[in-house]
This record gives structure tokens, sequence and C-alpha cells, in this order.
């Protein structure tokens, strides 16, 4: 029996179709591989914050990066969106389909311990500012001991982008990269990063100029040359590839079948 592990992260804005990835899977599990999942929620997560009157506020570093900022208030708000009922429904619907899963978030067991980012530079309005109250961390160890226990054991783990500091603080980390420390924890056969589009586009949003292939050595240009959010998927791929993953795929997740489409090699393939 093939015994090689398969990291899908399931990105977290509008168009993802989680019940075909979720049956996807399934299926996937019952020929017997072993699959784990990782989600994102930013939409949920969106739309709990404007719903409580603390809608989302986002900062863009002096290098390019977007990422979510995180006071207090935010950070109990993507708890209760992404690890409460993100996780939680992705558990029920595998479970609907026989799947015996396990929903996990990067605190229990310690399973993501993460450096809290001290401070946070932003520019806003062509200014930088510093930002000392955000709960953002960098993943620096996986608990993969733990996943091992468990993927042994038959559960199939669904992780939310969530991470311990060594003070035992919750930290937001983003999903596309816990994925990657993931599968190189578990030196993964592979790793695919689900997404709203076909996969990583050369002129973005052109879909004719999808890039089908990508090898390791090019990804530094790749990053200079993406914009926003793709930009962390291709800091994912690198770190997964060099933590030992054999290859990453950006791939669609609003078909059907979207995983075994994955391993067929549609979307960008990098290895
Ligand atoms: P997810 O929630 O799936 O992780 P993100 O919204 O964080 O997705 O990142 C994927 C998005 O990145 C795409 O939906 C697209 O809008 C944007 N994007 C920016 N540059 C590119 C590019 N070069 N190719 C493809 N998508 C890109």
């Amino acid at each position: 029996m093939d015994r090689s592990i398969i990291v899908v992260k399931l990105g977290g804005t509008e168009g993802l179709d989680y019940s075909s990835v979720c049956a996807d899977a399934a299926l996937l599990i019952q020929s017997g591989k072993r699959v784990i999942l990782v989600h994102g929620g930013s939409a949920e997560a969106n739309d709990l914050g404007t719903a409580l009157g603390h809608p989302p506020k986002f900062i863009t570093s002096p290098s390019g990066y977007t990422s979510r900022y995180t006071d207090q208030k935010t950070l109990d708000i993507f708890l209760m969106a992404v690890n409460g009922k993100v996780n939680t429904r992705l558990v029920e619907e595998l479970q609907k389909l026989g799947v015996n899963a396990i929903g996990l978030s990067g605190l229990d067991g310690r399973l993501l311990e993460a450096a809290r980012k001290e401070t946070v530079q932003s520019i806003e309005g062509g200014k930088r500012r510093v930002i000392r109250d955000d709960y953002t961390g960098k993943i620096e160890r996986v608990n993969s001991g733990l996943l091992q226990i468990l993927i042994e054991n038959a559960y199939v783990p669904v992780i939310a982008p969530l991470a311990i500091s060594p003070a035992g603080e919750a930290l937001n980390v983003d999903a596309d990269r816990a994925a990657a420390m993931v599968a190189a924890g578990l030196e993964a056969e592979i790793l695919i990063l689900l997404t709203a589009v076909p996969g990583l586009m050369s002129c973005y949003p052109d879909e004719s100029t999808l890039i089908r292939s990508l090898p390791q050595n090019r990804l530094p240009e790749a990053l200079e040359a993406a914009q926003g959010r793709m930009k962390k998927k291709i800091l994912g791929a690198e770190e997964a590839l060099k933590g030992g993953v054999r290859k990453v795929v950006i791939a669609d997740g609003r078909v059907k079948q979207p995983i075994q489409q994955a391993l067929l090699g549609e979307g960008t393939v990098i290895q």
C-alpha cells in the first residue's frame, strides 16, 4: 500500500468548494492514501468581524506582504471563525463521509510553535508605521510526532492556522506557510495548495498565462513578480521543498475532485 503523505491546504477566500475537497479527500483516504488537511478561513473571519462591528484590517509590509492586523479582539474573532466554525464544519463534513477526522489548531499539543512578531511594520499612505499589539507569528517548529501518532492510528488531522508562542500565547499564522511546515515536518510526498484560481499566472489575472511548471530554482524570481497574497504561497512552496517535500502544486480548488486533479499535475507544479 502507498503510505506516502499528501498535505492539502484549503484556501480561505471565497469560491473554494469545500464539499468537493472533502469528498475527494475521502475517496483518496478510503483507497489507502494518508491525507492531512490544513485550512484558512479569511472570508469567514472577515464576515464575523464585520457582523461584530470589528471589520478586518489588512496591513502591507515594506516588502509587499499583506497580512491581517491581529489585535486581541481580531484574534478572538479569528479563533471563533476559523478554529471554531471552519475547522468544525470540515470535521463534520469528513465524518459524514465516514472519515475519522480530528480537528486541531496549532495550540493543541503544541502542534505549531511560532515566534511572535514583536513588531510589525506597515506602510500606510506612503509612511512606515510600527505596530506592537499584533498577535501573529512565524512557525519555527512542528510537533510532527503528534501527527504521526494520529495518522498511524487512522485519524485524519484537520489543522486550523493558529500557533502557540514559547510563552503559550495563541498566534495567528499564515495557513499556506503552516501547511508548508506541516508537509516539511512529515516529509510529505506532495503539498497541494488549493485556491480560487487555476494556479500561478505570469500575468495575473490572465488565466491563459498559467505557469504549468516551475523549477525550484526559479522561485525567487516568481516571488519577486507575484503580488500580495500569492507571495505567501510561493514562500510556502520554497519552505516545503527545502524541508524535503518532493513536490508542491498550486491548484484550483473550485473544480470537481480538486486533489486528484492536482495529483495529475493540473495547476502550477513546483519541484
Ligand atoms: P487563499 O485564500 O486560497 O489562500 P489568497 O487569496 O490568499 O488565496 O491568494 C490567492 C489569490 O492571489 C488569488 O485568488 C489571486 O487573486 C491572487 N493573485 C495575485 N497574484 C497572482 C498570480 N500571479 N497568479 C495567481 N493569483 C494571483
